[in-house]
């Protein structure tokens, strides 16, 4: 029997909900990827985790809220987005007593997309975010995942370039976090 502790990787936002988005592109397609790919390498590595949804869909808040409380770890995946076009980088939020796993993570993207790690070394705690979603922090004892801005231009072409990279070493940072 494992005794590995289990991993909700949720997508922020929903299927009828798209967040942020630019042009053509909505976060929450971007955070539904992020998911499956991440899903993708801890399949490969063993490691027992659920979704917000199967497949391609990505249930609202109230049931992801409920798929992390059914949890050891969970996290959801947002982008960032600001009216300034220059905003840029990475940032996790979450309670105090997740702040390392929160740097980890945060350190693990900068890693391939060579944003700036903002807060502190990537970690912001719960009262600095905004919205309903940190229902998922203070109900479902999770992490926010803000992997770049959307906004801008070229962090949204670094993860077009980078992403993969990107799901497997946040999957790496879950892996060592669950065994
Ligand atoms: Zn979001």
């Amino acid at each position: 029997m494992s005794k590995n502790k289990t991993i909700a990787i949720c997508a922020g936002h929903s299927d009828t909900d798209p967040g942020a988005v630019n042009g053509t592109r909505t976060e929450a397609q971007i955070v539904l990827d992020m998911r499956k790919m991440v899903a993708h390498y801890l399949t490969l590595d063993g490691i027992k985790h659920e979704t917000d949804g199967k497949g391609g869909v990505n249930q609202p808040l109230a049931q992801t809220i409920k798929v992390a409380q059914a949890c050891d770890i969970a996290i959801e995946f947002h982008c960032n987005a600001a009216a300034n076009k220059a905003a840029t980088g990475v940032e996790v939020l979450s309670a105090n007593k997740n702040k390392a796993l929160a740097q980890k993570l945060a350190s693990a993207i900068h890693k391939h997309l060579g944003i700036p790690l903002r807060g502190d070394k990537g970690w912001k705690s719960e009262g600095s975010g905004q919205h309903s979603r940190l229902g998922f922090i203070s109900k479902g004892g999770g992490l926010i995942v803000e992997l770049f801005f959307i906004s801008n231009n070229a962090d949204l072409a670094k993860w077009d370039s980078k992403k993969w990279l990107v799901a497997k070493e946040v999957a790496a940072v879950l892996m060592q976090e669950a065994t």
